[in-house]
């Protein structure tokens, strides 16, 4: 399989936001779930990019509205320097033909009444490739690169006859097989075992070298980011928060939103892991009615009265690729830092 050698930017998000109508969604009063809210960052191609935070913070949103399962309320979406936004028909599904799509449960993402073949074979189809040699020849490549082999084992399968790691595999190939420049992986392996687990995100980081492929990571799972993404950024409330390369923001954290959430995550080094974790007081807050100023003040424990209540903070850059939006780091004021 030829791969096409590009650099740059792949994808570029600027000033995003998704609103959702409560009235649309079944309620009745007005007003707007605001899921997404201003969220800028690029992705390049070839590089992967992980987003994490806690359920509920806007991940999926923002997830479904880079898919165009969702459309932006403002904002772009650029993909190789396009606006997406307002795409429909054949060029929505053309966008959609180049972007790969893993989901978290595997069980329920594949049709339990189809054969693998016929799993695979159905994007090609709707995609244009309708011989079934061709197809035939995509399928093997897929299931080989996802090392499910001998193909003939696995072929004439339905989903329930194979494993949570057998499964999550298809998945993967049915996201490969049409060659997308970008994979979105939806907390690719939080439903399988911890063994599984590792395999997948190998095959993942496998095929983001082999393939020069994008990467857009979604968990709430810290563990799992430094695997294969380059950079991270940590959302909370619809909101980016703190933007960074991975190894920055893990071993250098200065939100204090992102210290709470690598300071909950379980470490089975740690003796007393569980003693001693501190994780952050309440609640995340309602996205119809969020809170003013910067939205984690409720919870945050250095939340500066009078300010972080009433004045939502800039971004402040840390050092190179390195941004954070909190009132600590004003570099005309002298805050004790976390
Ligand atoms: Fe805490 Fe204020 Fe920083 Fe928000 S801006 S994280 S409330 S210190």
């Amino acid at each position: 399989m030829s791969v096409e050698d590009k650099t740059g930017t792949l994808l570029e998000i600027d000033e995003l936001r998704v609103w959702y109508e409560l009235k649309r969604l079944g309620f009745a009063h007005a007003g707007y779930v605001r899921a997404v809210d201003g969220v800028s960052f690029n992705l390049d191609y070839g590089k992967a990019i992980a987003c994490v935070g806690e359920s509920g913070c806007g991940k999926s949103s923002l997830m479904k509205t880079v898919l165009r399962l969702n459309k932006p309320t403002e904002g772009s979406i650029r993909f190789e320097g396009k606006t997406i936004n307002g795409l429909k028909g054949e060029a929505l599904r053309e966008y959609r033909s180049q972007i790969g799509y893993i989901q978290q449960d595997p069980f329920g993402a594949l049709p339990s009444f189809m054969t693998v073949r016929q799993i695979l074979s159905e994007p090609l189809a709707i995609n244009g490739i309708k011989d079934e040699d061709e197809q035939m020849r995509r399928i093997e490549a897929a299931l080989t690169e996802v090392r499910l082999t001998p193909v003939s084992d696995i072929i004439n399968k339905h989903p329930h006859m194979l494993s949570g790691g057998q499964q999550q595999r298809i998945v993967i190939a049915r996201a490969m097989i049409l060659e997308p420049k970008l994979l979105v992986a939806d907390e690719p392996v939080s439903m399988l075992d911890a063994s599984v687990r590792v395999e997948v995100l190998n095959l993942l980081k496998q095929l983001q070298t082999d393939r020069q492929l994008a990467i857009f990571y979604i968990t709430h799972d810290l563990s799992t980011v430094r695997y294969f993404s380059e950079h991270i950024f940590v959302m909370y409330a619809g909101q980016i928060v703190e933007i960074a390369k991975m190894d920055d923001l893990l071993d250098n954290p200065k939100h204090p939103y992102t210290h709470a959430l690598l300071s909950a995550s379980p470490d089975p080094d740690h003796k007393n892991a569980l003693e001693m974790r501190e994780v952050p007081p309440g609640e995340p807050p309602s996205l119809v009615n969020p809170p003013s100023g910067c939205r984690f003040h409720p919870r945050c424990h250095f939340a500066i009265a009078g300010k972080c209540d009433h004045e939502q903070p800039p971004f402040y850059d840390i050092e190179s690729e390195h941004r954070v939006a909190c009132w600590l780091f004003d570099p005309d004021e002298n805050h004790e830092q976390p």
